[in-house]
């Protein structure tokens, strides 16, 4: 411990880190305060160091001189005064791609979350009425028109649309779910756990490839709440395997009067001129087959920004909305604001389809995304060192956020190669750029997918591709 003790006093103090020159320099820059806290988290992170260390033979590798603490301290400095989140160029490929913020907004949803944003709104205001109003009302008639559905609540997103459902209508009670749809959606999103969080029951019918009608009807007691329907979006049984269509679940539950809760992941309200596309649900479908309650999400197929969708019968939605839970999950403004402008692009689905990125992104022609990979890789051919090479190659692209996982669209990508830089070397060049571009590596090469890129993003990527094949 008196060794400890030791280093501890070697420990430099705070004004005497502050008095360094390239200290001052920061000093001059940036507040004074958070320079003066950065120093501090810095000795106190080092201090721990010393306390923690068991074996007292490291001790001698510590750096505690006040010159050494400062690159600990710039560094600190740095990461709170540049921004963390920041645009990137998704080049994967992956449309609604959950690390890179899924979908991406079309203009009329940016311009209505500004406006939200920079002023007051009738968010809980009936003008008509001169009094409090619901901030559902924006959105629920444009949602129940566009699907045909009784009733419409909004909420944070998805997950919390499930939770609160299970839990405003079944909680302490048995819900049936198939084997096969026990699935995890990715970030530890896992069905039978948010059905533990509701405080309900689960029963578990069939098998993982097959579940029968039957086997539902076994299973109804006096204890069931309700049938659940879960769309496995991320994966699919194929070869010997079984599933209840929703249809005849609603049959069925009908016969005992017990609803079926259908979610549906992604929720597609228009179909899209995409080979295979077909193969998903339409919610208005899923609504007129039968489907009491109806859940899906705002920022993978159909979109929007972040939100869950609730749609269903007026007496359970209201069940629902009226749950304490909901005020919890409630959406905040600036999303039901986007929400509201993607909503009403619906109405005329081919405009949708052109202004909403997400869908026209999965709609962009092989042909036409090829034409712009050449163009690049003319450009790219003359402005970088041969250093890299191009070529262009025929890929895949995916949808992604667990929307049709087998679904492939063909593309055009652009292929870098080097013989002196390893395609992980690349990679990792290229996501550390201004702005970084996220790429996919296969085998020795990178591959850039034009279906994900934005027209500004060109030329940040020949900046970009320039500035990796020039450093060494
Ligand atoms: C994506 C998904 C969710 C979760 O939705 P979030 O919008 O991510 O909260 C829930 N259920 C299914 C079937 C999904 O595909």
């Amino acid at each position: 411990m008196s060794e400890k003790q030791e280093y501890l006093r070697k420990l430099s103090a705070v004004d005497e880190v502050l008095i360094l020159p390239e200290i001052a320099e920061l000093l001059e820059m940036h507040p004074r305060g958070l320079v003066v806290d950065a120093v501090r988290i810095i000795i106190n992170e080092l201090r721990e160091t010393i306390l923690s260390l068991e074996d007292l033979s490291q001790l001698e590798d510590l750096k505690l001189e006040a010159k050494d603490l400062i690159p600990l301290v710039k560094k600190l400095v740095q990461k709170v005064t540049t921004f963390s989140q920041r645009r990137v160029i998704n080049a994967t490929g992956v449309v609604v791609h959950t690390n890179l913020g899924r979908s991406i907004l079309p203009e009329e949803a940016v311009e209505a979350m500004a406006m939200a944003a920079r002023s007051y709104t009738n968010l809980e205001y009936d003008l008509s009425q001169g009094q409090r109003g619901s901030r559902q009302t924006h959105v629920a008639s444009l949602l129940t028109t566009l699907t045909g559905s009784e009733a419409a609540l909004v909420v944070n997103n998805n997950a919390a649309a499930v939770l609160l459902v299970l839990t405003a209508l079944a909680q302490d009670r048995e819900v049936i779910v198939s084997r096969g749809e026990l699935v995890e959606i990715g970030g530890g999103f896992r069905i039978p756990e948010i059905m533990r969080q509701s405080g309900v029951r689960l029963v578990e019918v069939g098998t993982t490839n097959k579940t029968r009608i039957e086997d539902y009807q076994r299973a109804i007691t006096s204890e069931t709440a309700l049938l659940l329907k879960v769309h496995t979006s991320n994966f699919k049984i194929v070869g010997f395997a079984q599933e209840v269509s929703l249809q005849e679940l609603v049959c069925l539950a009908r016969e005992f009067g017990l609803p079926v809760m259908y979610d549906l992941g992604s929720g597609v309200l228009t179909q899209l001129d995409v080979r295979g596309f077909e193969q998903d649900p339409k919610v208005r479908d899923c609504v007129k087959a039968g489907a009491d309650i109806v859940t899906f999400s705002g920022d993978k197929l159909l979109g929007g920004p972040q939100a869950g969708m609730i749609l269903g019968r007026k007496d359970l939605v209201e069940r629902v909305k009226e749950h304490p839970l909901a005020r919890a999950v409630r959406i905040n403004k600036i999303s039901l604001a986007a929400l509201e402008a993607v909503l009403r692009l619906y109405f005329d689905p081919a405009r949708a389809v052109q202004e909403i990125p997400t869908l026209a992104m999965i709609c962009r022609s092989y042909e036409e995304l090829k034409a712009e990979a050449e163009a690049l890789k003319e450009i790219l051919t003359h402005e970088v060192s041969p250093k890299i090479t191009f070529s262009v190659e025929d890929e895949v692209s995916r949808i992604g956020g667990g929307a049709l996982p087998l679904l492939e669209l063909k593309t055009a990508a652009l292929a870098l190669f080097s013989k002196d830089l390893s395609a992980q070397e690349m990679e990792g060049r290229l996501r550390l750029s201004h702005p970084p571009v996220i790429a996919r590596i296969k085998e020795d090469r990178i591959l850039i997918d034009f279906r994900t890129l934005l027209p500004s993003d060109r030329d940040d990527l020949v900046k970009v591709i320039k500035e990796i094949s020039s450093g060494d």
